[in-house]
C-alpha cells in the first residue's frame, strides 16, 4: 500500500491509520502478531486483514473502536511523527495549486523536514513525475528516505543529504523543474542557486515559506534580483464553517424567560433562608436550568445560522509566490 494508489482491502504489510481521534491518529504497518494499544484495550493486527478501508474495528476487549483509514498524505500529516515544523492540508493544497504542479510535474522541494508536504507532492506528481527534495540535517534526512522508502514513494521522491544556500541543488541528475518550494530558514539564500536547475523553456513557479515578514522582504528582494515576476504574498487563513439553528424569540418570550429566572432566584433565596419550605416550591430545582431545550426541538422557532470551528490547524507562515518567465516569451505557459 503506497500514499499514491488507492486500495479497498486491507492487506498483510499495509499502512493503516487508526483513527482514535481528531487528535489521535496512529501510522501503522499491518503485522500478524502485533498489537495496537489504547484506552480501549488492544486491537490485534491480524483483525485488521481483509477488512476495507474506513472499517470501524472494535477492540479485543470490546470497549470502544477505531477506524482504519488509508493513508493519505493530510491523514499523514496529522500522525506523522514530528521532526520540525511541518505544512498541513490547507497550506499544501494550496501550495500544489498555485504551483501548478500536476501528474508528471518535476518538482524541487527544500528542506524535507519531515517530509509533510513531499507526500502531497508525491502523490500530485504520482509516478510520471519526480520530487527533488534536499534535507541538510543529517539524521532528519535518514528518516525521511526511510519513510519514503517504506510509503513506496521513494520512484517519486528522491532525497539528497546537502546544504542548499551553501551547495546549491546541483547533483548527479539533470533535474529541470517546473515548480520550486523552499521552507528553509534563509530561502533568499538558496534563491541564486536555482537557476541551472529549472525548466527555462517554460514558467518555472516557485513559493517560498517564511514565518515572518522580514524574510518575507528578503525574499522579495532576491526573487526580484532573479529576474522572478508577479510576485505576491498570500497568508492563508484557513476555517472550517459549521452550520447551526438558533432559537428565535419574540420580545414577549424573552421577557418571560428573564422573569422565569428572576422567580427561579428569589424563590432559591427564600428557601435557603428558610422563607419558603421546599415543597411550596412546585417541586422543582430553583438552581437547576429549567426545561432543556434541544437545538432544533419542535415547538419553538429556530434560524439558521453559521461559525467557524477555531481548532484547524493551518496558518504558520506567509507564502511568496513567484514565476520565472521562460527564456522565449512564446511558450509562457
Ligand atoms: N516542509 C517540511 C514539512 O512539511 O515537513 C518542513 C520543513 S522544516 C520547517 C525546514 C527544514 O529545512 C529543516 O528540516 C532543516 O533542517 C532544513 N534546512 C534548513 N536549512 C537548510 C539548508 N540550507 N539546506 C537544506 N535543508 C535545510
Amino acid at each position: 500500500m503506497s500514499f499514491v494508489e488507492d486500495k479497498q482491502k486491507i492487506e498483510e504489510g499495509d499502512h493503516v491509520l487508526a483513527w482514535m481521534t481528531r487528535s489521535d491518529v496512529r501510522p501503522i504497518k499491518v503485522q500478524s502478531g502485533e498489537l495496537l494499544n489504547n484506552r480501549y484495550g488492544p486491537f490485534k493486527h491480524e483483525d485488521m486483514v481483509g477488512r476495507s478501508f474506513g472499517a470501524q474495528q472494535a477492540s479485543s476487549a470490546n470497549q470502544g473502536f477505531i477506524h482504519l483509514l488509508s493513508p493519505t498524505p493530510e491523514l499523514w500529516s496529522l500522525s506523522l511523527p514530528h521532526r520540525t515544523q511541518i505544512i498541513y492540508g490547507p497550506d499544501a493544497s494550496y501550495i500544489v495549486h498555485r504551483l501548478k504542479i500536476r501528474p508528471s510535474s518535476v518538482v524541487i522541494e527544500a528542506g524535507t523536514g519531515s517530509g509533510a508536504l513531499t507526500h502531497a507532492l508525491a502523490r500530485t506528481v504520482s509516478k510520471s513525475g519526480k520530487i527533488f527534495t534536499f534535507e541538510y540535517h543529517e539524521s532528519r534526512c535518514e528518516q525521511a528516505r526511510a519513510e519514503f522508502e517504506s510509503h513506496g514513494l521513494s520512484e517519486i521522491v528522491q532525497i539528497t543529504h546537502r546544504n542548499v544556500c551553501e551547495d546549491g541543488f546541483a547533483i548527479d541528475t539533470d533535474i529541470k523543474a517546473s515548480a520550486v518550494f523552499l521552507d528553509l530558514p534563509a530561502p533568499w539564500t538558496a534563491i541564486p542557486h536555482l537557476f541551472e536547475h529549472v525548466d527555462r523553456s517554460r514558467a518555472v513557479h516557485i513559493c517560498c515559506f517564511s514565518p515572518c515578514i522580514e524574510q518575507v522582504i528578503k525574499n522579495i528582494y532576491a526573487l526580484q534580483a532573479a529576474g522572478f515576476q508577479h510576485i505576491e504574498m498570500v497568508e492563508n487563513q484557513a476555517r472550517r464553517w459549521e452550520g447551526h439553528q438558533t432559537m428565535v424569540r419574540t420580545v414577549e418570550e424573552s421577557m418571560d424567560l428573564l422573569r422565569d429566572i428572576r422567580r427561579r432566584r428569589q424563590d432559591g433565596m427564600d428557601f435557603r433562608h428558610g422563607r419558603v419550605e421546599k415543597r411550596k416550591l412546585d417541586n422543582y430545582n430553583p438552581w437547576g436550568k429549567g426545561t432543556r431545550v434541544r437545538e432544533g426541538d419542535e415547538g419553538y422557532n429556530w434560524r439558521p445560522v453559521s461559525w467557524m470551528e477555531t481548532d484547524i490547524k493551518s496558518h504558520t507562515s506567509y507564502l511568496t509566490f513567484a514565476i520565472l518567465p521562460p527564456t522565449s516569451p512564446d511558450k509562457y505557459k
